[in-house]
Order: structure tokens, then sequence, then C-alpha cells
């Protein structure tokens, strides 16, 4: 089983109020280690580019926001002016473009055994209202679609996660180069 690495950005929203360290003390005491790492302002077309454009990912970001909608009883039609899942997810991807690009990220690449799930583990489920206590998304935010909603914007939640192998080697190559990763 080869050892994993998967790419953490903890967002502009984690940035600002000062959690860089606890969040990174988080995935150390698990045990993962910490192989690359930088602070990086990204630009509107970094953005852009680091979150797919393809019909299945609008639909599966969609999708997500039309589940969110139904269990906190929003009307997405009256809400957004939609409910098709594509157009959901292509709104979504400008707002988060707007929110990742609203100040500084830190970018890093975890490794460690079966770093990707463990990492997704520790990071909790996109919404931080039906976040678990005890993941980092539920223990400091109670964002929720909603309200993000009604503000214009995405769930700030604090942390991004690759979500699999793939997506994970796409992204650490997407913001590192191999020089930039090292073997300890
Ligand atoms: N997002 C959102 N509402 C949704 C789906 C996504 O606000 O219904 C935002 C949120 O900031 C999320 C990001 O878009 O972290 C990327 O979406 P993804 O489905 O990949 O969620 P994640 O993998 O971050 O849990
Ligand atoms: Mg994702």
């Amino acid at each position: 089983m080869p050892i994993e690495r998967t790419l953490v950005l903890l967002k502009p929203d984690a940035v600002r109020r000062g959690l860089i360290g606890e969040l990174i003390s988080r995935f150390e005491r698990a045990g993962l280690k910490i192989v690359a790492m930088k602070m990086v302002w990204a630009t509107p077309q970094q953005a852009e580019r680091f979150y797919p454009s393809s019909e299945e990912w609008f639909k599966s970001a969609g999708s997500k926001l039309l589940r969110a909608y139904q269990e906190l009883g929003v009307d997405p039609k009256s809400r957004l002016g939609t409910d098709d899942p594509v157009e959901l997810g292509k709104y979504i991807k400008k707002k988060l473009i707007e929110y990742m690009t609203s100040g500084p990220i830190v970018a890093m690449v975890l490794e460690g055994n079966r770093a990707v799930e463990v990492v997704r583990k520790l990071v909790g489920p996109t919404a931080p209202h039906s976040a678990p206590p005890g993941t980092i998304r539920g223990d400091y935010s109670i964002d929720s679609p909603d309200l993000a909603a009604e503000e214009g914007r995405v769930v700030f939640n604090l942390v991004h996660a690759s979500d699999s192998r793939e997506e994970a080697a796409r992204e650490i190559s997407f913001w590192f180069k191999p020089e930039e990763i090292y073997s300890y």
C-alpha cells in the first residue's frame, strides 16, 4: 500500500480568523506529515482553473446544494432563480472564486497512510452547521447553505481537502512543483 499524499488549502476565512496554527496542529497530531507548504493570494484565474468546469463538477456541486436546501426547507427557485443542478453548480463556482480570492490562503501537501480519506474525515462534510463535533468544519464554524445564499456567497467552511487520489494528484501539481515537495 503506497503512502498517500493529499492537498489541503486553509481558505481565506481560516487565515483571517487566525486559525492557521490550530488547524495545522489537528493534522499534525493525527500523524500526518507536512511535506510542502506555502501562503498564496490566488488570482481569479488561478481559482477558476483550480476548480473544474466540467458538467460533472457543476452537477455534483449543484446537487449538493439542492440536497442541503431540501433539508433546510429552502426553495431554490425563489432563492436563486433555478433548481437546475448544473446552473446551481455554475453559480457555486462563480461565488467560490470570489471566496477563494478574498484573502490569502495556505496551501499544503499532507502525507500519510490513507491520507486522502483520513484528511476528509478530520475536515468533515461540506456544510459546517451539520458537520459533526470533532471535525474542523463542525468545531470552528456554524455557517449553513441557506445563510450563505441569503448573503450571496458560498458556505465558508475553512478548509479544502482533495476528495480522491486522482483529485489529489491533480491538485498537488496545480499548487506545487515537484521540487517544492520534500521527502524527510
Ligand atoms: N459549496 C457550497 N455549497 C454547496 C456546494 C459547494 O457553498 O452546496 C462550496 C463550499 O465552499 C465547498 C466548495 O464549494 O467547500 C467546493 O464544493 P465541494 O462539493 O467540492 O465541497 P467540499 O469537497 O469542499 O466538501
Ligand atoms: Mg471538493
